[in-house]
């Protein structure tokens, strides 16, 4: 058995979180080493290069949402920051085997097919409609009391699919989307809320969260490796197995085995960020009953198939992507268009799309053969792009707790994470099991952490 210096603080999980928590924490002046299973820093965000091609195998976009992810960036210089291009703002969404822009202008708004008549007259009287009283009322619920179903079955159906995998009749806004619920509880509408917002005065720092979409330069992964290599890799331990953490003296030890050895590391404190599936045996001193709360948490499974074409020929993807509602009663969620979101990510004259499949709706879906799943993705991307060539990329790879669904067993594991930390001061359950689901949110959520412990 090795034993390792005592650290100020061990975390488990070299995801964006974990690498984000200790590069500051080690800013601050902590020692701190970070233990993953896995034999790669970066968790799911993962790019890869190929035939010219450059593609995610996880996220591939996020939303500058808040200053603490640009920050990130400008503290990790190395790895530059990508916004999207502007001519792929367009959203399209599937209706009757067509994809329609979502309308962004009143014309627009007033001849898109994808809304009934009388919800576009419906959505002038959201700014006077009374807020909602139910806390824990589903999305589906609120969506179609203050704007009317077809605003929920071809807006907000397909972009929860599109974000969380999720089901609005199962999510609850006060959990899974607050900035929406707060826009209504706290300015009494949508159409309000966002208004106020807009105008509300904003310092320097607010304003570099520009709300506009990113990656980095070349993939994502440039920012997760970048920031592994500034904390440095003498303080991160990959490949870790049957990793447990148990009290010790006043702080935990933590132990872990590679191939060949153990290893054991004392520390103060410690910070998890790893799924809800891996807290049981993290944390064999727990009852199971306890952390039950916690584990029981649903994660959405998730296909992506990457596919890439040297020359297209199909439609011009002069947009983000097309989500698809499941009124239109396909197996794919939606197609993003990597290529023309972002530089470089595909030869000259060709296209790189992520087809995105399961979720929520389809969850049967990830148990397919890769030839079933990859057939399926071309069969759409002809059927809905007009692609008239076959791609001569084609990858698949699967989730199976892509994305955490904050419905309403929401309180009862936050309840439980909070008196698991009462009780053990110095355990902290972090990741994202807690806090949101985008990059942005797990960055806030570990330069936060990162404030509370160096405070
Ligand atoms: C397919 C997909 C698409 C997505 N799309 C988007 C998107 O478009 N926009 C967006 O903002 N977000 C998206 N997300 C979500 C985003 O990628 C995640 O929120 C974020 O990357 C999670 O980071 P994390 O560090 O919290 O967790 P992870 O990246 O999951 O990292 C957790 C780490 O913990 C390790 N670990 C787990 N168990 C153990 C254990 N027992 N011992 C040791 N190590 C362990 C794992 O190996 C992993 O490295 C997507 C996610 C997926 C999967």
């Amino acid at each position: 058995m090795k034993e390792n210096e005592t650290k100020d603080v061990v975390i488990i999980g070299a995801g964006i979180t974990g690498l984000t928590l200790a590069f500051y924490l080690q800013k601050a002046g902590k020692k701190v080493t970070i233990i993953d299973q896995s034999d790669h820093v970066g968790g799911v965000i993962q790019t890869k290069q190929e035939n010219g091609f450059i593609y995610e195998t996880g996220p591939n976009t996020g939303v500058l949402s808040n200053p603490e992810l640009v920050e990130l960036f400008e503290d990790n210089s190395e790895a530059e920051l990508e916004t999207a291009n502007s001519d792929s703002k367009n959203r399209w969404i599937l209706k009757n085997n067509h994809f329609h822009a979502i309308p962004s202008g009143l014309i627009g708004g007033i001849t898109t097919p994808l809304f009934s008549l009388k919800d576009k007259f419906r959505i002038l009287g959201e700014p006077w409609r009374k807020p909602g009283t139910n806390p824990h009322e589903t999305l589906a619920q609120l969506v179609k009391r203050r704007m009317g179903k077809s605003f929920l079955d071809y807006a907000v159906d397909p972009f929860i699919s599109g974000i969380y995998a999720g089901d609005p009749n199962k999510l609850i806004p006060k959990y899974a989307l607050p900035k929406l619920y707060n826009l209504e509880q706290t300015y009494g509408s949508f159409i309000r809320g966002a208004i106020q917002k807009k105008k509300e005065p904003k310092t320097d720092r607010d304003r570099k969260a520009t709300k506009e979409v990113f990656s980095a330069f070349n993939g994502l992964q440039h920012l997760t490796d970048t920031v592994a290599k500034n904390i440095g890799s003498e303080n991160i331990q990959l490949g870790a197995h049957n990793t447990t953490i148990e009290p010790h003296e006043s702080g935990f030890k933590t132990s872990w085995s590679t191939e060949t050895e153990t290893f054991v590391v004392t520390s103060k404190k410690v910070v998890t960020t790893v799924p809800a599936p891996s807290i049981e045996k993290l944390l064999p001193f727990i009852d199971k009953n306890i952390t039950q709360p916690i584990t029981d948490l649903t994660y959405a499974k998730v296909v992506q198939v990457v596919l890439g074409f040297k020359n297209w020929d199909g439609r011009e993807l002069n947009a983000f992507g097309g989500l698809i509602p499941k009124l239109e009663q396909r197996k794919v969620l939606g197609i993003l268009f990597p290529s023309s979101i972002f530089k470089n990510r595909a030869p000259e004259s060709g296209a790189l799309l992520s087809v995105f499949m399961g979720g929520m709706r389809h969850p049967d879906i990830i148990e397919q053969s890769d030839e079933q799943l990859l057939t399926l993705a071309k069969n759409t991307v002809t059927e809905t792009l007009k692609a008239r060539n076959e791609p001569e990329l084609a990858h698949v790879f699967r989730y199976k707790h892509a994305i955490p669904q904050y419905t309403e067993t929401t309180p009862e594991r936050i309840n439980a994470i909070e008196s698991i930390e009462q009780q053990y001061p110095g355990l902290i359950l972090a990741g994202n099991i807690r806090d949101g689901i985008g990059m942005a949110d797990r960055v806030k959520q570990a330069v936060d952490l990162s404030k509370k412990l160096t405070s």
